[in-house]
């Protein structure tokens, strides 16, 4: 059977890819290596009786062109939105209702001014100002998330605002650090970039990360606010109605198949050979793999240029990690809190646990040498508050993102520290709660080593490669094949190692599909 083409890897952004092409009239096949398809928006039966989004929790940065274009909504995608609660040592907490997290600059200004007062009353008059600042990187980074990246000088170019431009000129030349301290002054608020997962916030080019992850959370294409909260029947959900939107598409799918490599003749792709060692030929082939793996097993060396493939060696992806925890609860958790929320609040809430910059800055040294970070970040999310059938009746699951770790740990492997990482979890939670003990039924941590075998993601990457300035806009994952297309004709790119980054976005697969439509056309 021959196709126009094969997608390999059937995540979100294969989905979104083969959509697109199936939409424009192409044959398409989708070949997945797991038995399952969705990659890392998934949701599993982790412990028996309690499901869990594995990998990613959150619905945050789909964009919402594609949400329409594929129908997402009418065939029944709900999204509840979340609030923020960041909890402090001694009680103190700084709420942040869902508005804020939907964000259009000005929503809920008044409640959100009402809770940094109780930190910094400088603060607090300060958020108009911030809320400005970031209103202008979605207007500046927003446009191109659904394009090709962009070169800088292209991006200065579409400021025609000179006001743009400087804030442009400040997220070029700051760190995320200096950036805040010129806002605010109290260490919670000091802490702003806390959402974005942005490595050293004290690392020049910081501001871009979080200019570009700001946009990812805020910027709509439709007009409709971006989602942020939790997919009802967990992450799983998206994928699964991803595939009802490309099967209407006429999109073909095989699962349990990984792909051996890319099958090239004449310098140019043909198609994929199976493990199994079925050829299967194919106008295009597209990678939803992430770059490294993708680069380094999926295509024979004789198939590069030795220089372009010692370039995508050297490309990051050890930075820093971050692990997953899934708890199964008998019951919810209690905060040591000071009084002030309804149980409405607290319930619906997540967790963030990183009270200051200092804390943060712990967590990364203790990282950055190698170490188990004896203070986590924890983000923590209860999705049975939600939608109460992902547990048995009255139970809850807990999932949290911990950032950050080591990649490979300095001394000892994962395998015999996985059980040291959880108690430093547990023990920040006891700090915070009064019942995480007894609630606890089971448990389970996913540490970068479990994710790159179950999840095929080098260095257990989340976002496929690392997101640092010279890994984004028009480098990312290589100056070379920044465009979806690689270096070899009929092969290209289409997963979150492409521009804009990681996430549960969609947009590298639309990007991809429309570089590979375009060519199509020629
Ligand atoms: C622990 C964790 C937490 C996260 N939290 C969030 C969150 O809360 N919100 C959010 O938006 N994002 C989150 N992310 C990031 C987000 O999930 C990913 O960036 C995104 O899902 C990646 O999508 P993708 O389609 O590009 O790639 P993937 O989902 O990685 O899909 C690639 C697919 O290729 C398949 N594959 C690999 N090798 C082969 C082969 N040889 N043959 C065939 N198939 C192959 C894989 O099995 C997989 O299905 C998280 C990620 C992780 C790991």
């Amino acid at each position: 059977m021959n196709y126009d083409v094969i997608i390999i890897g059937g995540g979100h952004n294969g989905l979104v890819a083969s959509f697109y092409l199936g939409k424009a009239g192409l044959k398409v096949l989708v070949v997945e290596a797991r038995s399952i398809i969705g990659g890392c928006c998934i949701t599993e039966e982790l412990i028996p009786g309690f499901h869990f989004s594995t990998c990613a929790n959150v619905v945050w940065a789909l964009r919402p062109q594609i949400i329409k274009d594929m129908g997402l909504v009418k065939r029944g995608l709900t999204v509840d939105h979340r609030p923020f609660l960041r909890l402090m040592p001694d009680g103190r907490y700084l709420f942040t209702g869902r508005h804020l997290a939907t964000s259009a600059p000005g929503a809920g200004l008044a409640e959100a001014q009402k809770e940094v007062a109780k930190f910094s009353k400088a603060d607090a008059e300060a958020l108009p100002r911030w809320q400005e600042f970031t209103g202008r990187l979605v207007k500046i980074f927003g446009p191109y998330l659904l394009k090709n990246p962009p070169h800088l000088h292209e991006i200065y170019a579409g400021c025609k605002d000179p006001e743009d431009r400087r804030v442009l000129d400040k997220i070029l030349t700051q760190s995320m650090a200096q950036i805040a301290d010129e806002f605010f002054e109290s260490d919670v608020m000091r802490d702003v970039g806390v959402a974005a997962d942005i490595g050293d916030i004290n690392e020049v080019g910081t501001g871009l990360l979080f200019a570009v992850t700001t946009a990812l959370g805020n910027y709509s294409e439709t007009g409709d606010s971006v989602f942020n909260g939790f997919a009802r029947g967990g992450m799983s959900r998206i994928s699964d109605l991803m595939v009802q939107a490309a099967k209407e598409q006429g999109v073909e799918f095989r699962t349990s198949s990984p792909v051996k490599r890319v099958v090239v003749t004449g310098g140019v792709a043909q198609g994929v050979e199976l493990v199994s060692g079925e050829v299967i030929n194919a106008r295009y082939v597209a990678s939803n793999v992430d770059p490294k793996r993708t680069f380094q097993q999926l295509v024979q060396p004789q198939d590069l240029d030795p220089k372009f493939l010692g370039r995508v060696r050297k490309l990051k992806s050890n930075g820093a990690a971050g692990l997953k925890m899934h708890c199964a609860l008998s019951e919810m958790l209690e905060y040591k809190i000071q009084p002030g929320l309804t149980p409405v609040q607290l319930r619906e809430s997540t967790l963030l646990i990183c009270p200051d910059r200092a804390y943060r800055e712990a967590c990364w040294a203790d990282v950055v040498r190698g170490d188990l970070p004896k203070k986590p970040i924890i983000a923590g999310f209860i999705p049975t508050i939600f939608d109460p059938s992902l547990a048995p009746a009255g139970k809850h699951t807990f999932s949290m993102y911990l950032t950050w770790a080591p990649v490979t740990p300095r001394q000892g492997s994962w395998k015999e520290r996985k059980a040291e990482m959880a108690e430093n979890v547990f023990r920040v939670l006891d700090q915070h709660t009064t019942n995480f003990r007894k609630a606890l039924i089971d448990f389970i941590l996913f540490t970068p080593e479990d994710l790159d075998k179950r999840n095929f993601l080098t260095d257990g990457n989340i976002h496929h490669l690392d997101a640092t300035p010279s890994q984004i806009l028009w480098q990312r994952p290589l100056e070379e094949v920044a465009n979806y297309r690689t270096t070899i004709p009929g092969f290209y790119l289409c997963g979150s190692g492409s521009h804009p980054w990681g996430e549960v976005s969609g947009a590298p697969g639309h990007n991809g599909a429309q570089a590979i439509l375009a060519d199509w056309k020629r």
